[in-house]
């Protein structure tokens, strides 16, 4: 089998790492991918948003199936520009899609469907918007509707934090067209969790749940980044839940896709908050977390391209899919000042001394090879990931491996995990 992966990422490092090692599969391409992809398949200067590029190169190149990691050409429509060229794809159509292109469309399903999800309303004029924040209490939520690399969402304690979200967003378009309209929700309190599953359209299977640390700095302080780490399996959702969540917040939204004439097929992420009134659906992603997709394929004792393939082909019920028992934590390094600015081309070293830690895997993020070099190339730049018979052995090995590898301005968080400790004592 010849694959496409679409992207750069730690995730995309981790799609061609455990797609690599399928008997079904004799190559690799990723596009444009990063230093980690180019060892094992070769990669294509098209950039993730080039759906003509994309498709021509899949298609001049006898690719049998597209694997696409990030959610913008799936809302843009890679899986539809393909399927004109007969070229499956793993991943849902641009409708589907939208459950994460669209924060209005995504709430006004769950609403419909009866998944538990924070009251909100929709805005498409900034005017109705204000007057609304003047009536409602505080505090609340203001979420530009469309993707903005999730800086798109304000908590707000105030009237008037919620007032200069509004204006941000809708007047000032900081974030464009994603900003014009806006969804405001009732804030919730809690613990976040991350719960996936592959979907055929039809058939359900869940993976073991991960939690992901938003924030940049220790104990969740500091502005949101794309994620500084994140371990599998959660504590605070235990398996003996995980049918029940299953039921609560995937099965829903599966049928009324299949309802809408737009089955999903892909994988569906759940970003849960566990409140004091039970889970509450914060977001839906279409497409692994970056970087619970990190330690969710170190834990997959089953072969990816087969499971994939069976997504494709709405044949799902037939695949069995067993995880290590093991816990898995993977750890990002990143140059320091991320998420804000931060400096590049810093020369990394290490990588084979961090992998003779026991159980220890690096997956690149934010890296490109030169002259026989990987260097740092972005402001995630890489993710060590363990595996422990537990999560103390875990995150003890991933720190050890993370102490041999060295860029200058590496900035790492050094709790991840602690939070999943605690929840355990
Ligand atoms: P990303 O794409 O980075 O995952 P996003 O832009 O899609 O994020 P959300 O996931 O909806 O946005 O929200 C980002 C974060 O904001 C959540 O992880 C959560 O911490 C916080 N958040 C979102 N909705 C609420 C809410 N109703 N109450 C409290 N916090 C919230």
């Amino acid at each position: 089998m010849r694959i496409l992966i679409v992207g750069s990422g730690g995730r995309e490092h981790a799609l061609a790492w455990k797609l690599s090692q399928s008997p079904l599969v004799d190559k690799l391409y990723i596009a444009p991918g990063n230093g980690g992809t180019a060892a094992l398949g070769e990669n294509i200067p098209i950039h993730d948003d080039d759906l003509p590029g994309l498709t021509t190169f899949a298609k001049d190149n006898a690719i049998d199936m597209v694997v696409i990691g990030p959610e913008l050409p799936l809302v843009l429509g890679l899986k539809e520009a393909l399927a004109h060229s007969g070229i499956p794809c793993f991943g849902p159509n641009a409708f589907a899609a939208q459950l994460e292109g669209s924060k209005a469309f995504a709430k006004t399903v769950m609403r419909e469907s009866g998944v538990p999800t924070a009251p909100f309303r929709v805005f498409d004029d900034a005017k109705d918007a204000r007057l609304h924040i003047a009536e409602r209490s505080m505090p609340c939520v203001v979420k530009a509707d469309g993707l903005a690399a999730g800086k798109g969402v304000v908590v707000c304690s105030s009237r008037e934090e919620a007032l200069e979200a509004i204006d941000e967003m809708m007047v000032k378009q900081v974030f464009g067209k994603a900003g014009e309209r806006v969804v405001i929700e009732d804030a919730l309190r809690g613990e976040e969790a991350s719960f996936l599953a592959f979907c055929d359209g039809k058939t359900i299977v869940c993976m073991p749940s991960s939690q992901d640390h938003k924030a940049v700095g220790e104990g969740d302080t500091g502005p949101n980044t794309g994620g500084m780490g994140a371990y599998s399996p959660a504590p605070i959702l235990p398996p003996e839940d995980y049918e029940m969540m299953t039921d609560l917040v995937i099965r829903p939204i599966v049928r009324h896709m299949a309802a809408k004439d737009n089955p999903f097929v892909g994988v569906l992420y759940a970003g849960i908050m566990f409140t004091e009134n039970g889970p509450q659906v914060l977001e839906y992603n279409v497409r692994f977390g970056d970087p619970e997709c990190q330690p969710l394929l170190t834990r997959l004792d089953s072969d990816l391209a087969e499971i994939m393939t069976a997504c494709i082909e709405g044949r799902l019920h037939e695949i069995d899919i067993r995880w290590k028992a093991e816990t898995a934590i993977c750890v990002v390094m990143a140059a320091d000042g991320y998420p804000r600015s931060y400096p590049k081309g810093m020369e990394i070293s290490g990588f084979a001394e961090a992998e003779t830690v026991e159980g220890v895997t690096v997956f690149q993020a934010g890296t490109r090879p030169e002259d026989g070099r990987i260097l740092a190339s972005g402001g995630r730049v890489l993710g060590v990931t363990a595996l422990g018979a537990d999560l103390a052995q875990a995150q003890k090995r991933a720190y050890e491996g993370i102490e041999k590898i060295h860029f200058d301005k590496s900035y790492f968080r050094r709790d991840i995990g602690d939070k999943g400790l605690r929840r355990m004592k």
